[in-house]
């Protein structure tokens, strides 16, 4: 399997960019939400499964905003408060939680897969979800070959340490080992790595499918009930930057990635392509003839917000971890400037097709203390600066515009359909200051 497709890369570095540049790495007070935030994108993909978090009011607070108030559907998620007698250790925890399960699934049985979801105050108390999540499995989780009993996962969305996209880390590396192996010899696979909305989803399966690649499985699926196969067969490509536990994961399971640009804008969607259909051996005129037409859309929806981003510059501080490839797509597809890519890890290997389009100039810096890090927004003065919800006011007290970080994980906006879209989210703001001024 292997062959090199057409369609010359129209976004070759002239130099390393950044491959080599020096990162400058910051610890201090930081300003990013937990990874309890995951289960809000999460829950909606996953539709067999419930994810149940073991922590406080606050938890259960912050998970209640940043997803709204479902008044419709019953929300497949919730929140096992621990109480200051379960703090004071006057109260079994584990006790606790088996009646609380027990309860859930009475009221619940459709549920399938539960995910048991460690906190801050969990972690606190050393409640061993792990050992729970055994435990219940165990019980709850026996005639599931038959089609019936709900399995039992755990992973942390913990704020300690950690920023919010980690919660998708978490979760998909706690469903790998639960994959079926692949038998030996079994024809190659694709798998796609990191959470999709379904409409996009639908556009990467329809492309595959015209390139000739059938065998594709995606993690997460839609039912968890059906974990594609995984093993030596598997090749892998990341839907996501934020990943690095999940690809450690797939890796101890012999699966292969397959490195590859992130699938932003026309550039990085038809890479991201072309590192499958090489895998694949598509022979580049089929490439071509079903690339083509994609690319040539998202670059005409890209061009409506050229005049307006061209030539700005533009900051991002550390938060989602798109920065990196979002900076590429900004400065290679849009001819933006970015002065500072600030994110909260630098995972290199997953980069390394990325960095090198960044401009050198560009200041790459990797974790974050909050005060230096205004200082030098304050100094730079962007036009644009890409932050958490907490610091976009702030900043735009002081004259600078700003997006919300957060919107870029909640919005679709990877693939040929969403390029036009994705550029315009950073355009809007832009637009917003100009009409303001007039
Ligand atoms: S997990 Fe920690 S950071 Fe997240 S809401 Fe709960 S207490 Fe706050």
């Amino acid at each position: 399997m292997s062959g090199e497709t057409g369609l010359a890369p129209a976004i070759a570095p002239t130099d390393t960019g950044c491959a080599d540049a020096p990162v400058l790495r910051e610890r201090g007070q930081r300003a990013v939400f937990c990874g309890l935030t995951g289960i809000v994108w999460l829950h909606r993909k996953m539709q067999d499964a419930f994810f149940l978090v073991v922590g406080s009011r606050t938890c259960a607070h912050l998970l209640q905003s940043a997803a709204g108030v479902m008044i419709f559907a019953e929300p497949r998620f919730a929140t096992a408060i621990i109480e200051e007698r379960d703090l004071a250790g006057m109260a079994d925890c584990h006790d606790e939680l088996d009646r609380i399960v027990a309860q859930l699934l009475a009221r619940r049985p459709e549920i399938r897969t539960l995910f048991l979801v460690g906190s801050c105050p969990s972690e606190v108390i050393k409640l061993d979800l792990g050992k729970a999540a055994q435990r219940l499995d165990r019980t709850l989780g026996t005639d599931r070959g038959a089609g019936v009993g709900t399995r039992v996962l755990h992973y942390s969305g913990s704020g300690i340490e950690t920023t919010f996209t980690e919660g998708e880390d978490a979760c998909l590396a706690a469903l790998v080992p639960h994959m079926p192996a692949a038998s030996a010899g079994a024809a190659p696979a694709l798998l796609v790595v990191g959470t999709l909305p379904d409409v996009v989803e639908d556009q990467f399966r329809r492309l595959f499918g015209e390139l000739g690649i059938g065998n594709v499985g995606w993690l997460p699926a839609r039912q968890l009930a059906d974990l594609p196969a995984v093993g030596a067969h598997t090749r892998f490509l990341l839907a996501q930057p934020f990943l690095g536990e999940t690809v450690g994961a797939l890796q101890n399971r012999g699966a292969r990635h397959l490195p590859a640009l992130f699938p932003f804008g026309a550039e990085g969607t038809t890479e991201w392509l072309r590192a499958a259909a090489d895998a694949f051996g598509v022979c580049p005129m089929q490439f071509n003839r079903v690339v083509a037409p994609g690319r040539e859309r998202a670059k005409r929806a890209i061009a409506h917000s050229q005049d307006r981003l061209r030539g700005k510059r533009i900051t991002f501080l550390p938060d989602s971890q798109l920065e990196v490839p979002l900076a590429r797509f900004l400065s290679t597809e849009l001819g933006m400037v970015p002065v500072e890519v600030g994110t909260p890890y630098l995972h290199r290997e997953l980069m390394a097709r990325e960095l090198p389009l960044l401009p050198s100039a560009t200041r790459i810096s990797e974790g974050q203390h909050l005060d230096r890090q205004l200082d030098r927004v304050r100094a730079d003065r962007p036009d644009l600066t890409v932050c958490g919800l907490g610091l976009a006011n702030p900043l735009e007290a002081e004259g600078l515009s700003t997006k919300w970080a957060i919107e870029l994980v909640f919005s679709p906006i990877h693939g040929f359909d969403q390029a036009g879209d994705l550029a315009d989210l950073f355009a809007r703001p832009l637009r917003r200051r100009d009409v303001l001024r007039v």
